[in-house]
This record gives C-alpha cells, structure tokens and sequence, in this order.
C-alpha cells in the first residue's frame, strides 16, 4: 500500500467562486449612495423570483432568519408542533423553538435520505401547524406528497431549500412547490452573497409578515396605517427585528446568479464522474438519483456500509483525512444535540437516521474543483475502501 497521500494540502468539502464580474458588482455599490436598503436588494429579489417562477422574494440577512420570518408568517407560536427531518442543519427546527413552538422529528426514508412522507403523517398531532422538508444534498424532497398530506391537515408548508437552488423537480425550478421556499447564500451553498438568505412565495399576505419581520415590524404604507400624523409618520405593527440584506451582499448575490446554472452543470458533472467511479464497490452506496428530479448537487455523500467495512466510520473518515482529503459528515441528526436533549429529545423514533449517521461521510464537492482535485478524491475513496473493505470468501 502507498503510504503517501494523494495530495499534499487539504482538498476542502465546498468553497465558493468568486470572479471579477463578482468583485466589480460589490466595488460599484462601495462607490454608490446606499451601502443597504438601496436599489441592489429588489434587483436581485427580482432576479431570484423570477428565476424560481415565484411572484415574491424576500431577501434576509442570513437563512437562518429568513426560515425564522417564515415561522413568524406561518403564525407558529407555544404549543404548536412542526414536523422537519433530523437530517439537516440545526436551523431548519431552531426557527421554530424562536417562535416558541415544538420541533418534531419524522424519520428519512432509507434511499432518498430525505423526510419520509409516511413517517411525516404517523407524527401529525392535532398541534401540529407545519411542516419544513428539506430538500438533503440538492435533492428535492417528496413534495407533491407533502403537499397531500398538507392539505388535508391544513399545514403550512415551509420547504428549506438551502441546498437545492437551481434544483427541479418535475418539470419546475424548486421554488414555489409548498407555502414559503427559503434559500440560503451561506459561502458553501449553491451561490453566495457573503451571508444572505431569502424566501419566495406566491402568498401575499405571508409577504407584507415577512416585510415586517425583517425590518422592526415598522408600515410606512398608509393604506395599512391606523393613523396619520404627517409625512414623517410610521407604525409598528409586530415585533420585527432588523434582518435586512445589505446593498453589498445583494449585489454580489445578482452577479453570482448569472453563473447559477453553470455552477449546477459542473456539480453534476462532477457527482457523475463519482458516482461512475465508485460503482463497482459493494458496500459503498452513492447518493439517489430520482428520475422525475435533478438534484442541485450541494453534496455529495457516501455510505459506508457498516457491515462491509472493517472498521468504523470514524476510522474511515480520519483516513481520508490523511489523504488530504477534507471530508465532512452532514449532519448529526438534530435531536442529539445536548440542547434538544435537554428538551427532552432522545432517539424520537428514527432509526433510518440513525443507520444513515453511523454510515456517511461528504465528500468534497465545489464547481472550481479542478481535474486533478476530482481524480484526488476518486483515488483516495479507492484507496481507503480497499484498505479496510471486509474480504470475502
Ligand atoms: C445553510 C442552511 C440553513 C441556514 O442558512 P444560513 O444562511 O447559513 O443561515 C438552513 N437549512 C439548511 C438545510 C442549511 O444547509
């Protein structure tokens, strides 16, 4: 066995692509009258809800509060349950303890790793308010059959779709298939805008909430106002906060959004070139590809089958660390987070996610990947899997 890595520096999981169009878009509102709240932030709401087919967007500071407006708006407040995934990133059912309402875990079906429809229905509860799939790696979540279920409990639909801009579904840009769809622009996901986040929706009453939420629950429209002292004058109607997008961010989003598809292509070259790569090796199991979707390859992840392997999977993770190879795991499931666990979470009943977390390991997976990067990566999977696979005989 070569005992020298494949690469010399660390390959990361996800970074971004920045360029010059990028640079010069953010250097252009430096140079302007308005750093935040300017004209940068409706051109590039314009640009994403148009892209996605949706007749609003709403752009936040971060996803996090962008999912957190969309609790908000969606009126979820003590005592009212929400059904999501436990794998995901924490943000996905922190949004709901912010407005003081239950997180509820449902089980991810074995293949797709994404929240299971059925599951979803046995954790319904007449307090149950909503529901937030995520669509895992890029790949769309069972939407159509949330929706179902959806309507006939009379649930709002929060769809995080942090991983999956640029994603389809059916012949549809992922956008407006459930109630309020959330982006998020973090450096690792599909586009950035440093940080940023946004929600697109066809509502628009849950628009005015959530142009309220982002900005201190303030109206200057005298159509909504109760008075009118003079020119001056605005009201607060709810208890908002200050999660407004600036200008810079904005604009460097509006530019990254000219290379969204681009950007996809790539990934999905790439998830090809690896999912060829490793088809000949039983126990390690590549992600699903559905036939009625395609997936906007945030990650890439592998199973290493626990019974095929023998060691760990912490084992193999450390060795494909030393091939240089920065690897990651997404996610531990939420409810074993010491501060869930202090609610009371415990294993709520998943054990797909459970299998699934004994089990995965990212690979990395970014549109700048060069060649060489992704023969790194091939090579060092090979390497490791034979290293350790169970021999048999
Ligand atoms: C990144 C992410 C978020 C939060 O987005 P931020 O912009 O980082 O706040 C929410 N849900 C999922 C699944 C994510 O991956």
């Amino acid at each position: 066995m070569d005992s020298k890595p494949v690469r010399n520096t660390m390959l990361p999981y996800g970074r971004q692509w920045v360029d010059d169009d990028d640079i010069e878009a953010v250097v252009r509102v430096l140079k302007s009258d308005f750093l935040t709240q300017g004209p940068a932030i409706e051109r590039f709401e314009r640009k994403v809800a148009r892209y996605v087919g949706a007749r609003y967007a709403i752009a936040f500071s971060n996803g996090t509060m962008a999912l957190h407006g969309a609790c908000f708006s969606a009126g979820i407040s003590t005592g009212d349950e929400v059904i999501t995934s436990p794998i995901t990133f924490l943000a996905s059912s922190n949004c709901v303890l912010y407005m003081g309402g239950t997180p509820v875990f449902a089980d991810i079906k074995a293949d797709t790793w994404n929240l299971d429809p059925l599951e979803v229905k046995k954790k319904i509860t007449p307090n149950t308010k909503a529901i937030i799939p995520v669509d895992f790696t890029g790949q769309p979540v069972e939407m159509e059959r949330i929706m179902e279920i959806a309507e006939t409990h009379d649930l709002v639909v929060i769809h995080d779709a942090a991983h999956s801009l640029g994603a389809s579904y059916g012949n549809q840009k992922v956008g407006i298939l459930g109630h309020m769809t959330m982006f998020s622009f973090h450096p690792v996901k599909g586009i950035t805008s440093g940080e940023g986040g946004i929600i697109v929706t066809d509502n628009e009453t849950y628009y005015r909430k959530l142009q309220l939420f982002r900005n201190h629950g303030l109206t200057k429209n005298v159509a909504l106002m109760e008075d009118n002292d003079g020119p001056w004058y605005y009201e607060m109607h709810e208890l908002g906060y200050n999660c407004r997008m600036t200008d810079l961010q904005a604009a460097l989003g509006d530019s990254q959004m000219n290379k969204l598809d681009l950007f996809v292509e790539r990934r999905r070259e790439i998830a090809n070139l690896y999912t060829e790569a490793f088809s000949d090796m039983p126990g390690l199991v590549t992600p699903y590809q559905a036939d009625t979707a395609n997936s906007a390859w945030h990650l890439y992840v592998v199973r290493w089958s626990t019974e095929s392997f023998r060691v760990s999977r912490k084992e193999i993770f450390e060795a494909l660390r030393s091939e240089n190879i920065g690897v990651h795991v997404h996610y531990i499931p939420v409810y074993r987070q010491p501060y869930y666990k202090r609610l009371g979470y415990s294993s709520e009943n998943c054990p797909e996610a459970e299998a699934y977390y004994r089990e995965a390991i990212t690979l990395p997976l970014f549109p700048s990947m060069t060649d060489q990067d992704i023969r790194n990566v091939i090579s060092a999977v090979h390497k490791v899997y034979y290293m350790f696979v169970r021999q048999l005989d």
